[in-house]
């Protein structure tokens, strides 16, 4: 525990009451976090199996599992937990299936499987739009703990009526396709754990729980921490409620306050040195979060000197600012200043990062998009999951669907239309159904034999699974429906294909790696699908240079940091400054300052293309809350543009010179 201050060693050794450390970004809240892990292993408190550490997103599971590694000898840690709440929720689910209506082997749905879903419930041609109002508003009965029963009960009007309607269908669907969605992982765990005796195996297993990021929790999430500490309250909570960024996605950072409620025992411990950030950082990252109204008051002081001026910068327009971002990065990687990795460029909504991306390439910068359209949205990731989802859950009606007739196989949207009417009428899944022959005779003599075909593979294929490990027998799989040609010969250009066909093969690599962590099928599945979540994290460590959103980048930390898009109506967003919620987005811009260690450079444009058109930009009212002593910004005082052609003037001189 050397090196912590006092406070932090405090929070660390408390044991005796629920602890809630509660403090400013940079405050080593994460650092108190796995710190008490290895210390109250090390200290014979909890053995490692007792104890679980909850965080946000995977990624910051992947690190807080390094750094307790760094700290406790492997063998020590054998049998902690440190996952995220959804990944808590679903081993807690498949302890228990039947409990919730499901059997072994069900599946998660993804988003996408989660709309088509949706979309089957709706009248034929229903809007996007239509389909993701429905999504939230079950999101949101799932959140609330309302039942479809509930749900149905409560409405005050037909519209309730039928939004309760669709919600119950769509329950019922998850149920007969044995598989939950995301917000199941939470609001159903939860539920169960209202069984004493399911409630009671728990307690005895999880005796401490550890929570990061607290004041992001839902309502859901918090009935499941309340549910596993009990009235005894044997946890630790860290969070800050200036850092409350998802509160559009039903956070509560009144979960902060309510902890006092429900623990009246509860210690509070502030922690007020910022290690992170550079002394101006940090002053421009109090005086902006300072123009919010506080419940809590935080100071943060920092013993890094105050380093340099933040960066102000203004561009034309959003191609300058991508070549600026870009020029800057190079200059500082080939002046030996920074390695890629300790980069990032932070923006506020996921359409900004398509110009600095381009810019990014064409300069030959490694790096890489977390958070935003992912990897897993490309199709060929797709059909390979629904692939592998649909080998260990044949019963995975919507992965069954996406890839019965892909490759082509002549089994059309006639049959597949028979076949679905077929399995709703006798209450099996598409795959049950399909193997009854007395179906299989009625149907046409191809698609009969397409149908065969494919529960053929399925079979063959789940068999292999058992005996040769799964990495080997999904290549195989692959290999034997000719997948992969299919694909090259699906594109025209033949550089698509084989991005496809290398994605593919990630694809495959990473199965077998995981393969390698986990125990069953089963397991590697759902740490597949909890991995395609919102959070990519297959680039961890990787050196390369970070794009990501504001909302992605918490709890991150870089040396260099670029904030892009610092406007009006961007950051603030629009909707925001419509509805009047401000505060969250200063929130948000707090978040973002407070990534950086050394540098920032914050960067608006005079001019920027949304939805076609371009638009006259200013710059973002949070700049003018930055006290001008810790900021460089020319342009405020009119000075002049650096101009696209300077910017490129810029970039070949550099070039030139380093390769020169
Ligand atoms: P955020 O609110 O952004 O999540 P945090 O409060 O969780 O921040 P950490 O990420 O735990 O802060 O710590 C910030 C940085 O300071 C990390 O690099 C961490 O290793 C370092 N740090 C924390 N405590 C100390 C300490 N006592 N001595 C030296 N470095 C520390
Ligand atoms: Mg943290």
């Amino acid at each position: 525990m050397s090196g912590l201050n006092d406070q932090q060693r405090a929070a660390v050794t408390h044991l005796d009451t629920p602890l809630l450390v509660l403090a400013g970004a940079g405050s080593g809240k994460t650092r108190v976090i796995t710190e008490k892990i290895a210390w109250m292993i090390d200290r014979d408190h909890y053995g490692a199996s007792e104890i679980a550490a909850i965080t946000f997103t995977n990624k910051a599971a992947k690190e807080m599992r390094q750094r307790v590694g760094q700290r406790i000898k492997r063998k020590r840690a054998e049998g902690l937990t440190i996952c995220t709440f959804h990944s808590l929720g679903w081993q807690i689910l498949r302890a228990d299936p039947e409990a919730c209506e499901r059997r072994k082997g069900m599946s998660i749905l993804d988003q996408h499987a989660a709309g088509d879903l949706v979309r089957e419930l709706l009248p034929s041609g229903a809007k996007n739009d239509l389909v993701y109002a429905v999504m939230n508003g079950i999101s949101r009965y799932k959140d609330a703990g309302l039942e479809p029963g509930h749900a149905l009960a409560q409405a005050r009007d037909d519209n309730d009526a039928r939004a309760a309607e669709i919600y119950r269908d769509y329950q019922q669907r998850l149920v007969s396709l044995n598989a939950v969605d995301f917000d199941d992982l939470i609001a159903l765990p939860a539920k169960l754990l209202e069984d004493p005796v399911i409630r009671t195996r728990w307690r005895r297993r999880l005796k401490y729980l550890l929570v990061d990021e607290y004041q992001d929790t839902s309502a859901a999430q918090y009935r499941l921490l309340r549910q596993l500490v009990g009235d005894v309250g044997a946890m630790t909570a860290v969070g800050d409620d200036d850092q409350s960024i998802y509160g559009w996605r039903g956070a509560r950072p009144e979960n902060l306050s309510g902890l006092k409620a429900d623990y009246p025992n509860l210690r509070v411990v502030k922690l007020e040195q910022n290690y992170r950030s550079a002394g101006k950082i940090l002053e421009a990252a109090n005086a902006v979060i300072a123009c919010n109204p506080h419940e809590f008051e935080k100071k943060l002081w920092s013993q890094h000197g105050p380093g340099e001026d933040i960066r102000v910068v203004e561009y034309a327009d959003d191609t300058d600012e991508s070549e600026g971002i870009a020029r800057d990065i190079l200059t500082l990687f080939h002046g030996g200043r920074a390695r890629w990795g300790e980069m990032a460029v932070l923006y506020r909504s996921n359409f900004q990062a398509r110009a600095i991306e381009l810019q990014l390439r064409e300069n030959g910068i490694p790096y890489v998009v977390s958070g935003g359209p992912s990897w897993f949205d490309a199709r060929e990731i797709r059909d390979g999951l629904a692939y592998l989802r649909v080998l260990a859950n044949p019963d995975d009606n919507p992965a069954f669907m996406r890839v019965i007739n892909t490759p082509r196989r002549g089994f059309g949207s006639t049959a597949m239309a028979r076949l679905a009417t077929y399995a709703d009428a006798v209450g099996k899944s598409l795959f049950e159904a399909g193997l009854d022959e007395l179906f299989q005779n009625e149907l046409p003599q191809p698609a009969a034999r397409a149908l065969r075909g494919f529960t053929n593979v399925l079979i063959d294929f789940s068999d292999r699974l058992e005996r040769n490990g799964i990495g080997e027998a999904y290549r195989e799989l692959l290999d034997h429906i000719g997948y992969i040609d299919w694909l090259i010969e699906q594109d025209d250009d033949p550089k698509k294909g084989e991005r496809r066909k290398r994605n593919l093969d990630d694809l495959a690599g990473w199965i077998e790696r995981l393969g390698e962590d986990c125990d069953s099928t089963e397991e590697l599945i759902a740490r597949v699908s909890l991995a395609a979540g919102p959070d990519d994290d297959r680039n961890e460590g990787a050196d390369l240079v970070r794009l990501m959103t504001l909302h992605a980048a918490k709890g991150l930390e870089f040396k260099h940091v670029w904030l892009a898009g610092c406007e009006e109506g961007l950051l603030p967003h629009q909707r925001s400054i419509d509805d009047d919620q401000i505060e969250e987005e200063r929130r948000l811009m707090y978040v973002g300052i407070t990534r950086a260690e050394r540098a920032l450079t914050i960067s608006y444009c005079q001019r920027r293309k949304r939805g076609g058109e371009m638009m006259s930009c200013e710059p973002s009212r949070f700049l003018d809350e930055m006290p001008e002593t810790v900021v460089d910004w020319p342009s405020r005082h009119g000075a002049k543009e650096t101009s696209s052609e300077d910017a490129k003037a810029n970039i070949a001189a550099l070039k030139a010179l380093l390769e020169g």
